[in-house]
């Protein structure tokens, strides 16, 4: 047999065909050898035991038993025939039961001969019957049926009518994995099988589809789970490795006059531990010679700014331009201004790109950028255009990176050769098995201390029906000199319904609170920059009391006097965008309060969703939740998800499994950077040969 079977089409495979293997690929997207290999069930049945019928458990769906039939009998209930066995064994009998084609059974069937039968047992009392079970004697059940646990394979409609039944599916891949005992490969070294206890490949894969036991199936599953994860895991590192290898980075090694005065006259406060930990984190990566790739993850009102504002500090001290990149203008502006405010009494250059930035004015900053005299430029998209051009751009920062992608980041890049430093901010933690499995390539910070003194918010569940006890409050809190966010919800930012309700709310609010008394401010996306800017300003400087918006007001804001935020309509959020929107209060010292308003009647999910957020506060935590309550697709939108598609195993629940396989792939390509030690040569050997891995090939061959 030609070595190459595994690729090959299963056409030609033994009993598949051509029109059936055609049916398999349009169904199943089945068309390799390997694909079929690979296509696992999703549950199984027990065909290893037999069960004696006094001891069949009232709660087991499907048994399967050995005895003999004791009578046939057509019998007709409501003028229809049917067929009546009774079927038993030394401890007991059961009724087995046809009401359709059933000739060939009355046939075939033969009284006091040995027959094994399988099927679903069902109760009326003591009385145990089967309809329609499978029906083998002892001898054909031996020839034809293996011993053991079955794999339930998923199916369509149309391959059932064409033959492909289960039945067809476990005979099918029983006699090819006979075929295929010497093609099926170990792609682990022998250290790995050891370390981790693992089982071989080909015997994994045999108990994967038809488990001797219960144990292998485990043992199965653990190894392919492993494998999996490692090879991912393996990808990221030959990635990485390869980045580092091949692209220099800038050194900062110099701790200049800029940072040393701003650490000792300038900083506002003193630094959590937290964020020292951080900015040593990065120094060290300045300090190698290497291009940084680094993720930094810190709850809202963490003190990311801080952090990003120091190390830039750091890259101005070394000669460099930085650059922030924001993914809306009004972030860009804030972080504009804060810089500006917290670099008052320096020589530093700082500028604003942003869309609404006209022409003219286009043309100076581009100019300053080259020439040098720009120190720092904040911005949206804009700079990721190629007409902005640095003289030396050494460090880029992205902050609230959930709203920008791989693509933005390789932009960056480009600007500078060697490329700048990068450090991805975001505020939305993602979990730890999610960021690795996502941006493996890159390293992980997290500050997850807050600055003392912070005061939890207060978050609470009100229903629409209660809605005049919570204006109410809102009064209060404006009588106390607080100002109150009011979001709605614009799921669709094409949709009508959406905007009507913001309308129809922001009147609503306008009518509870009339001028002069009150001034209410709106902001949605619907707007054009320049009016967004207007009315938030006003918001900023406590001209209004009260921001009606939409989520753009979700990323970054910062109004510490603002220390009421009302949700409507909560239970159309996500966790992690509820959260987000509670971080933009309790930025101050004022006791703060997060309402989440719902409609009266709640599915099961949103009130956990509701019910969490009211009881949980810490992000990292919500994370996890909210992982665990959506899945990894809903959570990174599914352009992201299918980075995450995983065959057998779980980010979710294999958490132990991806930080073996992560610490394996990491520990391996140290001692053996391109795969080429003999014992290494299974992996070596599995990176070569599947197509999945081709991309990776380069990096070792
Ligand atoms: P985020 O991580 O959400 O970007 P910010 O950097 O905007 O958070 O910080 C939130 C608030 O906390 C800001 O008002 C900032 O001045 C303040 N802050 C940051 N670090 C500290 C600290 N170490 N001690 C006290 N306040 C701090
Ligand atoms: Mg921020």
């Amino acid at each position: 047999m030609n070595n190459d079977f595994i690729n090959q089409s299963i056409e030609f495979v033994k009993g598949i065909g051509p029109s059936r293997s055609k049916l398999l690929t349009e169904e199943l997207n089945i068309k390799t050898v390997k694909d079929l290999i690979d296509f696992y069930p999703y549950r199984y049945i027990d065909r290893s035991r037999f069960f004696k019928i006094n001891e069949i458990p009232k709660n087991q769906s499907e048994v399967q038993i050995i005895g003999k039939i004791r009578s046939i009998r057509r019998t007709k209930v409501k003028f229809r025939d049917r067929l009546n066995c009774v079927f038993y064994d030394d401890t007991g009998k059961v009724d087995l039961i046809w009401y359709r084609g059933f000739n060939w059974v009355e046939e075939s069937l033969k009284v006091n001969e040995e027959y094994v039968i399988y099927g679903k047992v069902n109760w009326f009392g003591t009385n145990c019957s089967i309809a329609h079970p499978e029906i083998k004697t002892r001898n054909s059940f031996n020839k034809n049926i293996p011993r053991r646990l079955h794999g339930v394979y998923s199916s369509t409609e149309k391959l059932v009518n064409e033959g492909v039944t289960q039945k067809y599916f476990v005979k099918i891949i029983f006699n090819l994995l006979n075929v295929l005992q010497n093609q099926i490969k170990e792609n682990l070294s022998s250290s790995i099988l050891n370390d981790f206890k693992l089982i071989g490949r080909y015997k994994a894969i045999v108990n994967i589809h038809l488990p001797e036991s219960q144990e292998l199936l485990t043992e199965s599953t653990r190894r392919l789970k492993f494998e999996e994860l490692f090879f991912n895991q393996l990808g990221f590192q030959l990635t990485k490795n390869d980045r580092i290898q091949k692209l220099s980075g800038f050194k900062f090694e110099k701790v200049g006059d800029n940072l040393n005065k701003f650490y000792k006259h300038n900083l506002p406060f003193e630094l959590t531990g937290d964020q020292k930990k951080v900015i040593k984190e990065i120094r060290n990566d300045f300090r190698d010679g290497k291009q940084m790739n680094r993720l930094l993850q810190g709850d809202v009102g963490s003190g990311k700014t801080i952090v990003s504002l120091m190390i830039m500090l750091i890259a101005i001290d070394n000669g460099f331009q930085s650059s922030i990149l924001a993914p809306t203008e009004i972030l860009a502006n804030q972080h504009y201004k804060s810089l500006n405010e917290l670099l008052s009494d320096f020589d530093i250059k700082v500028e604003l790109l942003t869309g609404s930035v006209k022409a003219k004015d286009r043309k100076s900053i581009h100019k300053n950028l080259l020439s040098g005299k720009t120190n720092i430029l904040v911005g949206t998209h804009a700079i990721l255009e190629d007409i902005v051009q640095f003289k030396n751009l050494g460090l880029s920062i992205i902050d609230e990176q959930h709203r920008f992608g791989v693509a933005q980041r390789a932009k960056l890049w480009k600007k500078n050769n060697p490329p700048p430093h990068i450090l991805v901010m975001t505020a939305t933690p993602i979990p730890r098995t999610l960021a690795m499995s996502l941006y493996g390539d890159l390293d992980i910070s997290s500050i997850k201390e807050l600055p003392p003194g912070r005061i939890t918010t207060k978050t609470v569940h009100k229903y629409d029906k209660n809605r005049l006890s919570v204006f109410k409050f809102i009064r209060g809190q404006i009588k106390k000199g607080r100002q109150i966010y009011l979001v709605y919800p614009l799921i669709n930012e094409s949709e009508k319904l959406d905007y009507k309700d913001l309308m129809d709310g922001y009147e609503s609010v306008v009518r509870e609170f009339p001028r002069p008394d009150y001034q209410v401010s709106i902001v949605h996306g619907k707007m054009s920059g320049k009016d967004k800017d207007f009315e938030m300003k006003r918001f900023i400087n406590k001209e209004t009391q009260i921001l009606v918006s939409t989520t753009v007001i979700e990323v970054g804001v910062n109004v510490p006097n603002a220390s009421v935020m009302v949700i409507e309509s909560a239970e159309r959020f996500g966790l992690s965008q509820l959260h987000q929107l509670r971080g933009r209060v309790g930025r101050g010292n004022e006791e703060s309060y997060c309402i989440l308003m719902t409609k009266d009647k709640l599915s099961e999910e949103s009130m956990l969703r509701i019910d969490t957020m009211v009881n949980v506060s810490d992000g990292f935590k919500l994370a996890e939740v909210d992982l665990k309550i959506r899945g990894p697709g809903d959570i990174l939108g599914t352009k992201q998800s299918g980075v995450l598609k995983f065959k057998l195993a779980d980010i979710i629940y294999d958490t132990k499994i991806l930080n073996n396989a992560r610490l394996c792939a990491i520990n391996i390509l140290e001692n053996d950077p391109r795969l080429i030690k003999k014992e290494n040569l299974p992996i070596r050997n599995e990176l070569s040969s599947s197509s999945n891995s081709k991309n990776l090939w380069r990096y070792i061959s």
